[in-house]
């Protein structure tokens, strides 16, 4: 081998190693710029999604915001029961909330072979030998826990039920009786007149709302007269009555709709739903059941 030829052949291998090295270094190079472009869009990526979470979570604040709950009714009426209402709320508040909204009254009679199917004892008849007082069951259970919350609050202790359901036989036996009475006073001088002066404290058989087994007569005089009215047991019965369904049936001022003088002892049950509204908007049976469109 001449000194030509290893110098030619040196020159060759340093040339390969040099081009070797700068594949290597170019390589290495790549592989640095490449890691870095990967660590800065991970870090693009990840500044992203944060923020983008933060967004959407920020739009649910906005766009859904919690919803408020339901008032409860007694938030709705501003009163707290005093006793536990619960049980009580399948018979206060019925699932039909009209199926008791209806008139009996002269132009909205009942049949004289109408009696409920589901009478039962009231509970607090007076106790001066009367028959045990019935009233539908709804209209029972509702009064109980009507006068269970007077007595848990102290504000009516001895109120009791002198009259509930009373038979189309019943009001027909009532009525010619007190017909009877009158007509032998001798102060009246036919007996359309003598009817008509009966009619102001009492109703022919049929158009008694006694007949529903809805209603009651309560209180803690003799017998029922509008004294009873100043007492404060009747101002509690009457303030408090919408809260288990019962309404104050005939209003001192709602005499020229009704066509009854003022009862302040004659409670008759609707529900609590109607009740409570017709006490909200200040009005009598009459007037609910029209604003409401359910003439029976
Ligand atoms: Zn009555």
């Amino acid at each position: 081998m001449s000194k030509h030829t290893y110098k030619k052949k040196k020159v060759k291998i340093n040339y390969v190693r040099f081009i070797l090295s700068m594949l290597i270094i170019f390589g290495i190079i790549a592989g640095i710029v490449f890691l870095v472009q990967k660590c800065a869009d991970k870090k693009d990526n990840d500044d992203k999604n944060s923020s983008s979470s933060n967004l959407s979570s920020s739009q649910i604040v906005s766009s859904k915001p919690e919803p408020k709950p339901e008032p409860t009714y007694e938030e709705r009426v501003g009163k707290e029961y005093a006793i536990d209402i619960e049980p009580y709320l399948e018979y206060i508040e019925p699932e039909d909330k009209y199926e008791y909204v209806f008139l009996v009254n002269p132009t909205h009679t009942l049949a004289s072979d109408y009696v409920p199917e589901d009478l039962t004892d009231c509970g607090h008849t007076r106790k001066d030998g009367r028959a045990t007082q019935k009233m539908r069951l709804a209209a029972a259970k509702a009064l109980q826990a009507f006068l269970a919350e007077g007595k848990k609050t102290g504000k009516v202790t001895n109120v009791t039920v002198t009259s509930a359901y009373r038979s189309y036989a019943y009001q027909n036996q009532l009525f010619t009786q007190y017909f009877n009475r009158d007509w032998a006073t001798g102060k009246y001088a036919t007996k359309e007149e003598c009817e008509k002066h009966v009619l102001t404290y009492s109703t022919k058989p049929g158009t008694s709302e006694h007949q529903s087994g809805l209603c009651c007569d309560m209180h803690n005089i003799p017998s029922a007269e509008q004294y009873f009215a100043q007492k404060p047991e009747a101002k509690w019965l009457a303030e408090n009555c919408y809260r288990f369904g019962f309404i104050l049936r005939y209003p001192e001022d709602k005499q020229d709709i009704t066509k009854i003088i003022y009862e302040p002892w004659h409670f008759r049950f609707v529900g609590r739903d109607a009740a409570t509204e017709m006490h909200e908007k200040g009005m009598c049976l009459e007037e609910y059941i029209e604003y409401k469109g359910l003439d029976n």
